[in-house]
């Protein structure tokens, strides 16, 4: 089967991978269309300078079961699904308490130690998996994760009173954050540096401006930061309030002054994976307008070119279809 590989120093895409066997619980699953995430495209960026074990990339899916190896046959066999990216225990002190998503043992498709979905075939647990209604089509479903990433991104802030929320980067992440967050009780805007990007807020009623064009005031109730990138932090300092909260959405890899963050004692919370069954219910309820967000529709032949494609400047979604 074809498959696009990551070995810490290059991006291969394969003709002739082996075909995976599904593990007890598991369900085997053909990709229908799939999506670039930032995660795929950060991966890329920072060449560990050894090449290892090569995975394959690709986090965010739709796709059909083929087949489930265990129970849950009658339920998932034949339907669309899209799938949590995170694979756990379910025994560890962690996810005992709870905290599944933060399992001491897990696994993470085209991340960490567990292959991707830019391939024709793909395994992951049945429990991991949320099935699509067909009211909601494959051009929606594939943006199930990025919708549930914005949602937790809502769930872990405080709302009291009408807060100032400021968003920074108008990647996919911020647009649909700013997007889910102009709904609640909050005076939302999106700070980014491409016009054609923050355009979209206008249909959406979010304000929008030109990152360097505001004024560095400390005076935003919360900053989400979308950016991923250590000038995007250092702006989130500059805006926050003291006592306010700074929501961190993507990774740096490079270094940051925290210094304001002492002073001024700002809260910094780390915000990742979120509820991909929420994020389904939400799309299928048409709460969200995710169509704007697509940037260009490729296939899984054209391998490293997706990456690519969704690391060019003011890039948003990339999608490819598998068949
Ligand atoms: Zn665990």
């Amino acid at each position: 089967m074809r498959a696009l590989r990551w070995d810490g120093v290059q991006l291969q895409f394969v003709g002739a991978q082996h075909i995976p066997t599904p593990a007890p619980g598991e369900a085997f699953i053909r990709p229908l269309l799939v999506g670039v995430s930032d995660d795929d495209v950060d991966v890329a960026a920072r060449p560990s300078g050894t090449a290892g074990d090569a995975i394959t990339l690709g986090q965010e899916f739709v796709g059909v079961v083929e087949s489930v190896n265990g129970a849950d046959k009658d339920t998932l066999v034949g339907r669309r699904v899209v799938g949590s990216p995170i694979v756990v225990c379910g025994a560890c002190d962690l996810c005992v308490a709870g905290l599944s998503a933060h399992c001491r043992a897990r696994t993470v498709i085209g991340l960490h130690e567990r292959d991707g979905c830019f391939a024709d075939v793909l395994t992951l647990p049945t429990r991991n998996l949320v099935v699509v209604p067909d009211s909601v089509d494959d051009d929606h479903a594939v943006f199930a994760l990025p919708v549930a990433a914005a949602i937790q991104a809502v769930r872990q802030m405080t709302i009291e009173g009408r807060p100032f929320v400021t968003v920074l980067g108008d990647s996919t992440i911020g647009l649909l954050t700013a997007q889910l967050m102009s709904q609640l009780n909050a005076s939302v805007r999106l700070l980014g540096e491409h016009a054609s990007n923050l355009a979209h807020c206008e249909k959406w009623g979010v304000k929008h401006r030109e990152a360097n064009e505001v004024g560095r005031r400390a005076d935003q109730d919360i900053v989400v930061d979308c950016t991923g990138t250590a000038q995007g932090l250092q702006l989130a300092l500059q805006l926050i309030r003291p006592r306010g909260t700074i929501l961190l959405k993507r990774p740096t890899a490079d270094p940051v002054e925290l210094a304001p963050a002492v002073y001024n004692e700002i809260t910094i919370v780390g915000s990742a994976v979120g509820p991909v069954g929420e994020a389904v219910t939400m799309l299928a309820q048409g709460k969200i307008d995710i169509v704007s967000l697509v940037d260009r529709r490729m296939n899984l032949d054209d391998g490293e070119r997706l990456i690519k494609a969704a690391a060019a400047p003011g890039a948003l979604k990339i999608v490819a279809a598998v068949r």
